[in-house]
């Protein structure tokens, strides 16, 4: 019956839907969607977690260099 919880100290999870981790690191939400990564609709900010922080960089680059990057 007892649960425990604090409610001033609350970790936020990452923002990328299905992902449970804990946010490592906070990137403006329009951003990760613009790098076409799937934000939970809950997040107003876009934590993301170690791997999808990863990602995100990952992604935001190559956005950059498409369009000098030919097939
Ligand atoms: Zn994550």
């Amino acid at each position: 019956m007892v649960e425990r919880k604090s409610p001033e100290k609350k970790t936020e999870k990452c923002a990328i839907k299905g992902c449970t981790n804990e946010y490592e690191r906070s990137v403006a939400k329009d951003l990760v969607e613009e790098a076409g990564m799937e934000v939970d609709e809950d997040q107003k900010k876009g934590y993301l977690c170690k791997e999808h922080y990863k990602e995100y960089k990952k992604r935001s680059k190559n956005e950059r260099k498409i369009g000098t990057l030919g097939h």
